[in-house]
Formats: C-alpha cells, structure tokens, sequence
C-alpha cells in the first residue's frame, strides 16, 4: 500500500514514519510512505501557501491552488484519482472498522491542514473522506495522519509478523482484549491467573473471553452494546 501524504512539515512525516514495526513494512516493500511539500508548488518567489481569510477572522488559511498542484503531481504520478484524505476536526471520528476499510487502497492521499485550515474551493475538488482523530483541535494534520497510517498499515497483509495478532485485538467483535502477562510468574506479589499457566487451551480461551467482556463491560460500555454475547454471556455482564 501507498501512503502519499500533502503537508507542509514532510519532515515530520519521514521521522514520525520510520521506526519499529512500520519502518520494517517500508523496507520489506510492504508499504511506502511519500511526504510531498506543499511548499514546493508555492507561485510565489518567497513559497508562501498561505493568506488572510475573507471576511476577516483570527489566522491564516492555506491558499487552494499550492495544494491543488500538489496533489495533481500524485494523481500524475499514479494514474488515477485516488481517495483523498483531509485530515479535519470537522470529519468522521476515525476508528478500526475505517482503518479496515482505507487498507483495501492500493494508494491513499492524507492532505494535512495547518493555521486556521484550507480553502474550502480546493477541498471540494480532491477531497473524498473528512477524517478527525477525536474532539478536540491541533495545530496541524501531520500527526492525525500519521496516527492514520499506523493503524491502516496493521491491517495490511504482511505488515504485522503475527497477523493473528491484529484479528484478537480490541475492537475485533466490539471487544477490547484481556489482560495479558510474561515472565516472571510473580511480580510485586502479584501472581499470572493459574489458568494461564495450566495448559488447557479451551480453559483459556474461555477466561480469556470472559475478561474480554468484563474489560468492554467496564470501560466502554457503549461497544459493548455491539457487541455479539450469548444470553449466558449477557447475564453475568449484568450481574
Ligand atoms: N479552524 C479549524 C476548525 O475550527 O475546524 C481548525 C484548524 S486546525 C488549528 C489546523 C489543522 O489541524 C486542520 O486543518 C487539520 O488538518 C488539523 N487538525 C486539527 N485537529 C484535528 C483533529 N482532531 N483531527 C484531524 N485533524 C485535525
């Protein structure tokens, strides 16, 4: 998969993109991550993208047509009209069943704003998904996008060595994932569950599954709602 990504800050975007689990995906050819600088299509001597808003108001806004260029160089690039991302405080609240989705792209645009956001003429030309990472407002797209990206790249094949591990998840079935404990047996007193240590696989999973729904009961009770229970099951939620 992808990852083409309009900002004015690329170099958070090489650094943030780089390390642990996605760095090694990006070399094993299972992902790529392209910053493009919005900057560089400035028609302006001093590559300035951004001006005052009409009607006046607090900040600047960034220009439309920088960013138009920008992203008319990926689309040259790659032959064909890709979603567009546009990272804003105003989109949908980003979640794993949207990851799920966005990973299925063979390319994927993220656009970041900065200052008080962009022309709004040039988002409805590119833009097909508003995407927020939570309620509440940052200062710019850069880190949205990469928070994005990480969590779509689980979902890619290959990325994750164990892909088991990204289907019991929190979320997979509306459920967040048990409790979970390594060596040593002891630790400040406290001691593994002995079914963890008893080799019974059934026996596990059943536990495990039973902490799964005690944790969502306890924590998000509203994924719980969505989540698929036995009538068993839903009795000793409600006890
Ligand atoms: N004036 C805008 C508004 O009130 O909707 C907020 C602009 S914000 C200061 C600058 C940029 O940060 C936005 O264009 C967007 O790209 C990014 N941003 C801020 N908060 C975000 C959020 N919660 N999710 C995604 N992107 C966000």
């Amino acid at each position: 998969m992808n990852f083409h990504v309009l900002t004015l800050f690329p170099e958070m975007i090489q650094q943030g993109m780089n390390t642990s689990i996605i760095g090694r995906a990006i070399t094993g050819g299972y992902l790529s991550v392209e910053a493009i600088n919005i900057r560089d299509y400035a028609f302006n001597k001093h590559q300035k993208v951004d001006d005052y808003p009409y009607g006046g108001g607090a900040g600047m806004l960034m220009q439309a047509e920088p960013v138009y260029l920008a992203y008319q160089s990926i689309e040259e690039k790659i032959g064909y009209r890709p979603r567009v991302v546009y990272l804003t405080p105003q989109g949908s609240v980003f979640n794993q069943t949207m990851a799920k989705d966005f990973a299925k792209e063979k390319d994927l645009v993220f656009l970041c704003g900065h200052y008080e956001g962009i022309d709004e003429r040039v988002l409805e030309e590119v833009v097909t998904d508003l995407v927020s990472i939570g309620d509440y407002v940052l200062t710019g797209g850069e880190l949205p996008a990469m928070v994005m990206m990480d969590s779509i790249s689980r979902m890619v094949p290959g990325v994750l060595s164990n892909q088991e591990s990204g289907e019991t998840e929190s979320f997979a079935g509306n459920l967040l994932e048990y409790p979970q404990y390594s060596r040593p047996e002891e630790w400040h007193g406290k001691k593994v569950p002995p079914v963890l240590l008893s080799g019974h696989h059934a026996n596990i999973e059943a536990w495990r599954r039973e902490q799964s729904i005690l944790r969502t009961a306890k924590n998000r009770p509203d994924l719980l709602k969505k989540a698929d229970l036995t009538n068993k099951e839903w009795n000793q939620v409600r006890q």
